[in-house]
């Protein structure tokens, strides 16, 4: 494969970051840049592992600021962007809409036109050819609204109707991409991904949130009546999509990355305190495969406020809250051509992953514990 030198958008950030440890693990040879903003969601810790790493470079700052972004692109001679930078929680956007306007929308125009400028315009104005380059877009199944109980899932040919500030955002800056291709014939690919979860996913999301509102024995608020669809994949399955997309994919072309994974939002929930009431019982029978060095005792010790995990009684936490506004009922993801073209598949499991994700919680509370703290 050939080497790339990679700029890294919003790699501090939950799958950014998963993204880069991910990327350097199998690609050491790559150059990567990030560039991220350290939002309240981005954090320089979640990196801790390849800092001292001879290829990785980190640098604060905005994808907005133009200028920025055509230093990089020009000083450490970048030939691929990966776009993950964004506001990316949807009851932030209920509240907050302009912070998802600036950076979604404005914020990907500034990228696309920083990489015109060095990757076309400026090689074609000394009568070159334009450099090598690929510019790939990370997007999400929101954009694609809504679906019903029996409806078919999304393919890549699904209309978009975003419902959310959130999706509407993102539905803008993969049109902008769209068109950087059609109009300049910039060298774009989009993926389309449906919910991730594993490490380093910030606590206010719904799979991090439970786990940690179980260990301070806090309610577990449920929107509405839970039944709201989504279709999971574990972090590290999203970075080995886009690895496939940016090696094999075509340009000009979208790819759904899905895991065909559908669960009601009550149901993960209730996988989750099953998870933490085993982990907590010392009748515990499924763990064999637990790589954690934390038996029951020293979980009860560690985490002392988690009483009702320690009985096995987590799901009594569980309290219905009002429903969000505009809340989509199911995503799901038919990634077909994404598995057909380019040879794509999961490797985890839903089982094998949310394990992996619970057991990075109870064995990380250094990491969320101070999230948590900062944002009290
Ligand atoms: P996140 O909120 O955890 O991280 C976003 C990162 O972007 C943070 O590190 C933040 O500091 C940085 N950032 C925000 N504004 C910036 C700016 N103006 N300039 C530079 N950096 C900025 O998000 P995430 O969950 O990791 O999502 C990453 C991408 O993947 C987003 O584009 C999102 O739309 C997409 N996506 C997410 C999911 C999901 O389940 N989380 C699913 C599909 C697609």
């Amino acid at each position: 494969m050939k080497t790339r030198n990679l700029l890294v958008t919003g790699g501090a950030g939950f799958i950014g970051a998963n993204y880069v440890l991910y990327w350097l693990e199998n690609n050491p040879q790559d150059k990567v840049v990030v560039l991220d903003a350290l939002t309240y969601a981005g954090n320089r810790a979640n990196l801790a592992s390849v800092e001292q790493h001879p290829n990785f470079i980190f640098t604060h700052g905005d994808i907005c600021d133009t200028n920025l972004v055509e230093k990089l692109l020009k000083e450490h001679q970048l030939d691929t962007i990966v776009h993950f930078a964004a506001e990316s929680h949807v009851d932030r956007s209920i509240t907050g809409p302009d912070a998802f306007i600036e950076t979604n929308i404005l914020g990907t125009y500034s990228l696309l036109k920083a990489a015109k400028k060095v990757w076309i315009d400026e090689p074609k104005a000394e009568g070159k050819s334009p450099l090598a380059h690929r510019f790939h877009h990370v997007s999400t199944d929101e954009v694609y609204g809504t679906l019903a109980p029996n409806d078919p899932a999304f393919t890549e040919q699904t209309a978009y109707a975003p419902n959310s500030p959130y999706s509407a955002s993102k539905a803008a800056s993969d049109h902008l991409v769209r068109a950087y291709h059609h109009t300049y014939g910039l060298e774009v690919t989009t993926s389309n991904c449906s919910n991730n979860y594993g490490p380093y996913h910030f606590p206010e999301k719904l799979i991090p949130l439970i786990i940690t509102n179980i260990l301070h024995n806090k309610p577990l608020p449920i929107y509405g009546d839970g039944q709201q669809i989504r279709d999971w994949l574990y972090v590290e399955d999203h970075a080995r999509g886009i690895e496939l997309v940016l090696n094999k994919g075509q340009v000009g072309e979208n790819y759904n990355i899905g895991g065909h994974n559908e669960w009601a939002n009550i149901d993960i929930v209730k996988v989750v305190c099953k998870l933490m009431n085993e982990y907590f019982s010392n009748e515990g029978t499924s763990l064999e495969s637990c790589t954690l060095n934390l038996a029951p005792a020293m979980l009860k010790e560690k985490f002392p406020e988690a009483t009702l995990a320690a009985e096995s009684r987590s799901e009594a936490l569980i309290t219905y809250v009002t429903d969000r506004a505009g809340h989509d009922r199911r995503y799901a993801i038919d990634a077909t051509k994404t598995n057909n073209e380019l040879g794509y598949k999961p490797a985890e499991s839903f089982e094998t992953g949310i394990k992996k994700t619970v057991e990075w919680y109870l064995g990380n509370e250094e990491w969320w514990g101070e999230l948590l703290e900062e944002n009290k």
